[in-house]
């Protein structure tokens, strides 16, 4: 959708996180979010190889199971989420995915994912023409903006024996249960905006020859444990791209808890994550995001925090 929106004056770019694998990018005239989930529901049972959320001290929420439907925290998504030209998705589970029709339908964006996250849109009634389906390679042109797919790979959980290989099928009628959100293949985004190249991913891996040779300014890193799992996953991942300027830990929380609960032993974690990063590219800036903070990347690079 295009929106009546101008560039920010001084090329900048703004980068607001929600939390797990969440986020809004914009350069004041297009808006991007990435995997924008906030209802941070708990679950019961391990579908998808995802371990049994804990609760958070003081957290009377249910625990929902993957056979029941849960709907979208829309009070938070409206009041976050006003506007975006984009939506991009790095796979169809419901922690990424489940948010996605809502704010599809409210905003007019485009829905960039695979066939299962695009039958997820169908499922809901986002309509036909935001729909842009994509298998991995795709270069896509939207004028001022484009984006590449990025084949890549999903989190290696519970200690590597993590494998989904469900796809969402068409034809389905929404609201679908949390068991229907399988995985259906995962990939990263090259967003090129005007000044500024944004490598992201949700989800702890990548595929070393597909990111090789790309030289972004800013790349998004899921830094959570399950990154351990990858032979020097940091290190690998910031030297195939030209050890981007700006390094983000990105899907560094415990996100089955609710906004506001302490995260004090991940951002502990996220910390040993930007010591792997200083490690292998000393210059770049580092930004560990709290739950909804915005900050700033100027076009040389230069990150402004508020
Ligand atoms: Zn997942």
């Amino acid at each position: 959708m295009s929106v009546d929106r101008t560039y920010f004056e001084d090329g900048r770019i703004e980068l607001t996180h929600y939390g797990s694998a969440a986020w809004k990018i914009t350069d004041g005239k297009h808006t991007v979010l990435l995997d924008p989930y906030f209802t941070r529901l708990r679950y019961s049972g391990n579908r998808f190889g995802m371990l049994p959320a804990n609760a958070a001290p003081g957290d009377e929420r249910p625990a929902y199971s993957f056979d029941e439907i849960v709907p979208s925290d829309t009070e938070t998504i409206d009041r976050h989420i006003q506007e975006a030209t984009h939506v991009l998705l790095s796979h169809a589970h419901f922690n990424h995915c489940m948010d996605m029709p809502h704010i599809a339908k409210k905003t007019g964006a485009h829905v960039v994912g695979s066939y299962s996250a695009t039958n997820i849109a169908r499922a809901y009634g986002v309509a036909e023409p935001q729909l842009v389906p994509v298998r991995g390679g795709e270069d896509y042109d939207f004028g001022e903006l484009s984006i590449r797919v990025i084949p890549s790979l999903h989190s290696a959980l519970c200690d590597k024996c993590y494998f989904d290989a469900g796809i969402v099928p068409e034809g389905l009628r929404g609201p679908l249960p949390l068991k229907a959100f399988s995985e259906g293949g995962t990939f990263g985004y090259l967003v090129r905006f005007r000044h500024h190249e944004i490598l992201m991913f949700g989800s702890m891996n990548y595929i070393e020859r597909e990111v090789q040779g790309l030289t972004p300014s800013i790349v998004l890193v899921p830094s959570a444990r399950p990154r351990l799992q990858i032979f020097r996953y940091t290190e690998r991942l910031l030297r195939a791209t030209g050890l981007p300027k700006v390094v983000v830990a990105t899907h560094w929380d415990v996100q089955t808890f609710p906004y506001g609960a302490d995260q004090s032993s991940a951002l502990a974690h996220a910390e040993i994550f930007q010591e792997e990063v200083r490690r292998v590219a000393p210059a770049a800036a580092q930004v560990l995001p709290r739950h909804f903070e915005t900050f700033s990347v100027l076009p040389g690079g230069q990150v402004v925090r508020r």
